[in-house]
């Protein structure tokens, strides 16, 4: 029968040093660890009572071998008391609040711990001494005490008034229960108490808390029966069983220790000599100067980087790794062991694009295919195909057979072994078998900034060593081709794997969760295909629609509606669009889209149009699958397009005319001449001053105005110079890729440069190259680049531009650390959360963190895009 219990709580607790020698199956003195005939010594580090490691040994203790013995604590007595360094905060706090003479609590409202740390000196607020000072406000009084009392407090009253006179004057407060003068305390981190600026040694500590009452105690916060600040203060060290601190045995036969037992061997030697020397009657100094370097080796066995005191080496020079450096931080046992593991089933490479396969599979090379399996159970259905894939001698083929009673059997070598194996095949049992087209996989790509990191794809197998990935499916998971990697996994249970084909598969999941538009859309290649299939000259021959209409999946042609037996691009592109599709638009380009009953009848498609209402109208309307295949044909449909248009850009196609250039020489010539109108304005007063803003601010703002207005009126310049025609500005236009300044810079001039908003300022005294006169403040001294890249830029231009760029580049840095520090918190806050099937948001114990999703019950995918609200589209919400 299987035992049962439910754990109702768990406490934590020091332990007091009884309860370490109790516990202590060892008394450590030897500090070595195996004789010369590589046997533990006995009383050493490796005593065979606290455990063994080597195969051949029993434990003392429990008589059992390195497998069955869990291993036993030791201990090591102090010579002298030893301060714990992580609790010795905690000790301040007792001892901050505490009598040092009658060990009292001082005050009913103890002293917190951030406030200590705040201002160590902190003076205690008259009304908190007024307060603590009524009589009736203690318990437990006795008549005499109260006695007691009242002086001191009648006297610090008097104090109190006194302190309002004059603030600056040091305070002596004094203990009310015994009228003792409170002295200065002081912690000097990690382990030094001064008392009036005396050091106070560990037994002087020990014996101030461990006078402290239960009641007292308690008041304070503590659980006298559990832990008891006294036990902070060691005088019996436990010492970890060998099992945690195991000995390698390097390829020579020496044998190398843990970290922790170096460690320890420092602490048992420096613990001798003490006691050597408090025997010998050595002077107090020596005494408290090795007492110091002990206390040194026990801080740095917890914590081998804390603050002020210099980490314990090796000879080599590397820093110890002790008891907190395991734990802590990104490779500590609980980031690195626990909270991530690693996975079996999953597989990683490089990516790289195949738009030949559908948006929500994965292609995956033979070789991972071979190595991966899923589990088959056996039915009585299937039981054909599963001993067909047991005879198989290659690749679908099972691996192994899982038996009813759980016993894995490798599925044999030889051709008998297969046979008799299929033949003793039985339902019930079942199969691990290669992974086969159709399989459903978890995809993802690191950093999983959100859900949609990790999506569901349908298996592919193709030829070749990478992960094939549909670009359009690229955005999710901001991937790009130029060397990412992903990582593929496979499920091994039958509801995780509905999980992942009805919940998380890439054509679940078009639209973003954020903010209900498409993030699954076409992009750069495709939007230029798209718009060269759907505008106005776009006609095909015969050939050309049919072959696009077979990569579609489509097998009979329309009439052809342009005369001489020609397609018009928007008649084959019409087809792929829902009957009851009716839309009205308009373009990036400005003219209208017009589509009616599912016939597009004006206006060629873009980015803006295809990602916007059209791919969202027909998600909602229509459903994952048909806007799936939809994506998938239109995107192939619109590669086919850009092949046979062609679509390249050359030099060429970034120079202006003569023309162009002269219109925009006087654009800039304009511009100077206003700046150069401001800056006399500036000098001579005149320039009248902006609320808010200094004379200064009022013309750099001017200015910066100005260089914007320069900038968009050279562009209209550029756009009307190289025509609609121009690659570059179909391809900005369309948005395809790029944007007017891009063009602008390559082919006009770069512009304004900036830091922080702002004109360039830093460098020289008054200038930013000595190459300026000082002071002056017209376009060239302050960043702008009078250039194009095309022409290419001065040295002082090149400096300029170099400084706004690497502010950019800073930036991204910067963000990209902040938002993966976010992503940590916010998962370690909302992991629990889960939306219930009565819409309440629930942790893990069921207390309700929302009463409706949301606040108002929309999953935002499925709302319809009317009710999204524009401002949501931004984004960089989540990164600003
Ligand atoms: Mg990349
Ligand atoms: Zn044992
Ligand atoms: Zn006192």
């Amino acid at each position: 029968m299987e035992i049962q219990s439910v754990l109702e709580k768990l406490k934590f607790s020091l332990f007091s040093p009884e309860m370490v020698r109790k516990m202590s199956a060892a008394k450590i003195i030897v500090p070595d660890t195996y004789d010369d005939d590589g046997y533990p010594i006995d009383g050493g580090l490796v005593d065979t009572r606290m455990g063994v490691v080597d195969p051949g040994l029993r434990c003392k203790t429990c008589g059992g071998t390195v497998k069955e013995c869990p291993g036993h604590f030791g201990h090591i007595e102090m010579v002298r008391p030893i301060i714990h360094v992580e609790y010795a905060k905690h000790m301040f706090y007792v001892m901050k609040n505490t009598c040092p003479n009658c060990h009292r609590i001082l005050s009913k409202k103890p002293v917190q711990e951030s406030e200590i740390k705040e201002s160590e000196k902190e003076i205690i607020k008259a009304e908190d001494t007024k307060a603590v000072s009524k009589p009736e406000e203690k318990k437990e009084e006795s008549p005499e005490k109260k006695e007691e009392a009242k002086k001191p407090s009648t006297a610090e009253e008097v104090e109190a008034t006194t302190r309002k006179r004059s603030r600056k004057k040091k305070i002596v407060k004094k203990c009310y229960h015994c009228g003792e003068e409170l002295p200065e305390l002081k912690l000097l981190k990690p382990t030094s108490f001064f008392k009036n600026k005396n050091m106070m040694l560990p037994t002087e500590i020990r014996d101030w808390v461990a006078s402290v009452s239960d009641g007292d105690l308690r008041e304070l916060g503590f659980d006298p029966l559990y832990s008891r600040p006294e036990w902070m203060v060691f005088t019996a060290l436990p010492v970890p069983p060998v099992n945690v601190r195991p000995s390698i045995t390097l390829e020579t036969g020496e044998r190398s220790e843990d970290d922790l037992t170096h460690k320890l061997v420092d602490v048992i030697r420096i613990n001798q000599k003490l006691e050597a020397n408090i025997n010998a009657g050595a002077p107090q100094l020596i005494i408290e100067d090795l007492w110091e370097l002990l206390q040194y080796h026990v801080t740095t066995y917890f914590d081998n980087e804390t603050a002020n005191i210099p980490p314990a080496r090796h000879r080599s020079g590397r820093p110890l790794k002790t008891l907190a450096q395991r734990l802590k931080g990104k490779e500590g046992r609980f980031r690195y062991n626990l909270s991530g593991k690693r996975v079996n089933f999953s597989a990683r490479t490089v990516i790289s694009p195949d738009p030949r396969i559908s948006l929500d599979e994965v292609g995956i090379p033979k070789a991972i295919a071979k190595e991966l399996t899923v589990p088959l159970r056996v039915t009585e259905w299937n039981l054909d195909y599963c001993k067909e894939l047991v005879m198989r001698e290659d690749y679908p083929r099972a691996i192994y057979i899982v038996r009813s009673d759980g016993k894995r059997i490798k599925v044999g070598d030889t051709e008998e072994m297969r046979k008799e194996q299929a033949e003793n095949l039985k339902v019930g049992s079942s199969l691990e078998r290669h992974i086969i087209d159709g399989d459903i996989s978890l995809f993802n790509r690191q950093p999983s900034l959100h859900r949609i990191s990790m999506m569901g794809h349908l298996i592919r197998v193709l030829p070749g060593k990478t992960f094939r990935l549909n670009p359009v499916t690229v955005s999710p998971y901001n991937a790009d081709f130029d060397g990412d990697e992903m990582n593929l996994h496979i499920l091994q249970t039958e509801e995780s794997q509905a999980e992942a084909r009805y919940l998380s598969k890439v054509d679940g999941q078009l639209l973003s969760p954020r903010h209900g538009h498409a993030i699954i859309k076409p992009q750069e290649d495709h939007v230029s295909g798209l718009y060269f299939l759907t505008n106005d000259e776009a006609v095909f021959t015969r050939d050309e629609a049919a072959t696009m209409f077979y990569e579609v999946g489509l097998h009979e042609l329309p009439k052809p509606d342009v005369k001489g037996g020609m397609y018009s691009g928007k008649l084959l592109f019409s087809l792929l669009l829902p009957d009851d599709l009716s839309l009205k638009m308009e373009s990036k380009l400005g003219e209208q889209i017009v589509i009616r009953a599912g016939k597009l009848t004006r206006g060629a498609i873009e980015s803006k149009s295809m990602e916007g209402e059209l791919l969202e109208k027909i998600f909602v309307a229509h459903g994952p699958e048909f806007t799936k295949n939809f994506l998938n044909s239109a995107t192939r449909m619109a590669l086919n397009a850009i092949t046979l248009h062609g679509l390249s850009v050359s030099l060429k196609d970034y120079s202006l005319s003569k023309k162009g250039e002269e219109k925009v020489k006087s654009v800039v010539d304009k511009m100077d001449r206003e700046i150069d109108n401001l800056i006399m304005q500036y000098k001579n007063k005149s320039l009248e001053r902006s609320p808010g803003k200094t004379l200064q601010e009022t013309l750099e703002g001017l200015i910066v105005e100005i260089t914007s207005l320069t900038r968009d009126e050279v562009g209209k310049v550029v756009e009307s110079d190289m025509g609609i025609t121009n690659p570059s500005i179909i391809m900005a236009k369309i948005g395809a890729r790029g944007s007017l300044l891009n063009a602008i810079q390559m082919t006009a001039l770069v512009a304004q440069q900036t830091v922080r908003n702002k004109r360039i300022a830093r460098g020289y005294k008054k200038r930013i190259l000595p190459y300026f006169r000082e002071g002056e403040l017209t376009g060239a001294e302050k960043g702008f680049v009078y250039s194009s890249f095309h022409s290419g830029l001065t040295p002082y231009e090149f400096m300029q531009h170099s400084m706004g760029g690497r502010e950019a580049l800073v930036n991204t840095a910067i963000r990209t650390a902040r938002s993966g520090y976010m992503q940590r918190r916010l998962i370690n806050a909302l992991q629990d959360l889960v939306v219930l099937g009565d819409f309440t948001v629930r942790n893990a114990d069921m207390s309700i963190v929302q009463f409706v999703y949301g606040g108002d019950r929309k999953d935002p995918m499925y709302s319809s895009t009317a009710e999204v609200l524009d401002f949501v589209k931004q984004d960089d919400i989540d990164t600003a």
